[in-house]
């Protein structure tokens, strides 16, 4: 299994690590309020799975799917939601969790979405974010894990094909393996 990785970008301790600051930052700036926490499918939700154990004020869940690329590793800019979420979110403080920001238009539309719904606010947390692959400049991610470079990664939730989301860990594909020369 372990021959598909190019390199690993983020290890589990690092991940960990960050997951509990984040978590931190979080639970003091929603002292006194309650949160309605929407993870993204599929990619956020081991994220979020260990996210919500390091806050510590009430919250509740729900998720959206949203359209990805498919099997394709590039955004074609057209989102579209294809599972909305089980409750409103009228008057509750929301916060969005997602597992990686790149062109950012999948934030865009998705804020945009919520907004409408008036929610007493809304923030976004992220777990990855690829700055020099933005489109959308104006996306404020609220709460950020880790700024990377350029590549595709997978492990930690996120996938290529829906494979390699059980790896602890986030790891540059080797080439071979999204080309589909290879497959493990
Ligand atoms: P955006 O709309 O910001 O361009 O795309 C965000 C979505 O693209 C993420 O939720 C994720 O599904 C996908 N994505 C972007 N970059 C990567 C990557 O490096 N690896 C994986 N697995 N998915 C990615």
């Amino acid at each position: 299994m372990k021959d598909c990785i190019e390199r690993i970008l983020i290890s589990e301790e690092e991940l960990q690590q960050k997951v509990k600051e984040l978590g931190e930052k979080i639970t003091q700036d929603y002292q006194g309020k309650e949160i309605r926490v929407i993870g993204i499918l599929r990619g956020a939700f081991i994220f979020m799975a260990d996210l919500i154990r390091n806050i510590h004020v009430p919250l509740s869940v729900d998720f959206m799917s949203i359209s990805s690329y498919g099997d394709e590793i590039e955004s074609n800019g057209i989102v579209r939601i294809l599972k909305d979420l089980d409750k409103p979110i009228t008057r509750k403080h929301v916060l969005i969790v997602e597992d990686i920001v790149d062109t950012g238009l999948t934030l865009k539309h998705l804020r945009e979405v919520l907004s409408t719904r008036e929610p007493a606010s809304v923030r976004i947390c992220a777990l990855l974010n690829k700055e020099e692959r933005r489109v959308v400049k104006d996306l404020k991610i609220d709460y950020l894990g880790f700024n990377i470079p350029n590549y595709f990664v997978v492990g930690y939730g996120l996938d290529f094909a829906e494979r390699y989301r059980n790896y602890p860990f986030i790891f540059v594909l080797k080439p071979e393996y999204y080309q589909g020369r290879a497959s493990a």
